[in-house]
């Protein structure tokens, strides 16, 4: 089986081309990735010298490389993890977000129609049913609950999805989505909450919250997300959206809190910000089809998952401290770069 994971070198992305890679050795992954400031090959270092593996730098959204690439490959799956991510970056420009991941993914289901696939899977997210009150704690997003965006980031992500199941009902294209809570876990890049926490706490430097820092999200840990991931493409049913979320409701200041605990650093360090624009206040996920129908049960809960993804940043110093210095941007150069 060959497999196109697009993304490969950011955060989740990367924990997926690692399980996938070890756990099936007679599997092709190829990792399809533009190295956009989010992507950094460091991360790969485990797996880059596997038979099974192998990188080729890319955009998503450029219809010609991708197509030459399908032609070339012939894909069995594609994974598409490839995104512009970060909600914040989303508000200050929009339009990268629809470039990446409105018109790369209609790219790369048009490649899938036309080369033929077995499976395309979306990598998509909860954020796309909006967010729920805070004082309605027996509410929760089910497949069923309508896409309802509230960012530039969730409404190119909810778009992207509408194109997946339209190419399913147009085409016959055998897609799968799921829209996963939070994650966190190794190899975040350190602007997202919980690796940024970390990283500044560690150098005594002032936290950032938002407004009152009572926003919930739903914490998955990565590889939990990943074994959903495997499963969906394996046993999942062309057609289906699978809702993927562990139950770790946490407020971003008791996050903030069990960090700091952990680091033994004082909650000085604490200081609230301007909330964002139109911030989501709850999220939270029902994954029960995931569970009933295809088995799976998320491993980790978020007490232990925490404390070991914090023992990871401090036992991979280099790693985050080479994003925050610029310095893995030069990784490609120093591992393809006369090749
Ligand atoms: P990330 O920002 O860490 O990684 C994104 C990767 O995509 C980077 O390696 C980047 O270089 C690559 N990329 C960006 N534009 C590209 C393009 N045009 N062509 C090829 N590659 C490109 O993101 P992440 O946090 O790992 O998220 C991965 C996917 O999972 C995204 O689709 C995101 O919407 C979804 N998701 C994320 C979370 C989360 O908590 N992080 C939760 C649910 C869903």
């Amino acid at each position: 089986m060959k497999i196109i994971v697009t993304g490969g070198a950011g955060f989740i992305g990367g924990n997926f081309v690692h399980h996938m890679v070890n756990k099936y050795p007679d599997y092709q992954i190829i990792n399809l990735d533009l190295l956009t400031y989010a992507g950094n090959l460091e991360t790969l270092k485990p797996v880059e010298d596997k038979p099974n593996y192998k990188f080729v730098k890319g955009d998503i959204a450029d219809r010609s490389f991708v197509f030459d690439l399908f032609e070339k490959e012939k894909p069995d799956v594609v994974v598409n993890f490839a995104a512009e991510s970060h909600v914040d970056r989303s508000i200050t420009d929009p339009e990268a977000f629809v470039r990446t991941n409105v018109m790369g993914t209609t790219t790369l289901l048009d490649a899938c129609r036309t080369y033929g696939i077995k499976r395309y899977h979306q990598v998509s997210t909860d954020e796309v049913y909006g967010d729920l009150p805070l004082d309605r704690p027996d509410l929760f997003f089910t497949e069923e609950t309508p896409l309802h965006t509230s960012s530039p980031y969730s409404s190119s992500k909810a778009s992207a999805d509408l194109f997946v199941l339209a190419y399913q009902r147009t085409f016959g294209l055998p897609v799968t989505i799921s829209r996963c809570s939070n994650n966190y876990g190794p190899y975040h890049f350190p602007e997202k909450l919980i690796p940024l926490i970390i990283s500044r706490a560690l150098a005594d430097e002032e936290l950032p919250v938002y407004g009152t820092g009572e926003n919930v999200r739903d914490w998955l840990h990565v590889s939990d997300h990943c074994e959903a991931i495997d499963l969906i493409i394996h046993k999942g049913i062309a057609g289906e959206v699978y809702n993927v979320g562990g139950h770790n409701e946490r407020t971003n200041l008791e996050v903030v809190k069990t960090i700091l605990k952990a680091l033994d650093k004082p909650e000085s360090l604490i200081k609230f910000v301007t909330d964002r624009p139109g911030h989501d206040r709850r999220y939270a996920i029902d994954p029960k089809k995931l569970e009933t129908e295809l088995g799976w049960k998320p491993k980790y809960n978020f007490d232990t998952g925490i404390r070991q993804t914090i023992q990871w940043y401090l036992d991979n110093e280099d790693w985050w401290k080479h994003i925050i210095n610029g310095e893995y941007q030069n990784y490609f150069d120093n591992m393809y770069g006369n090749r």
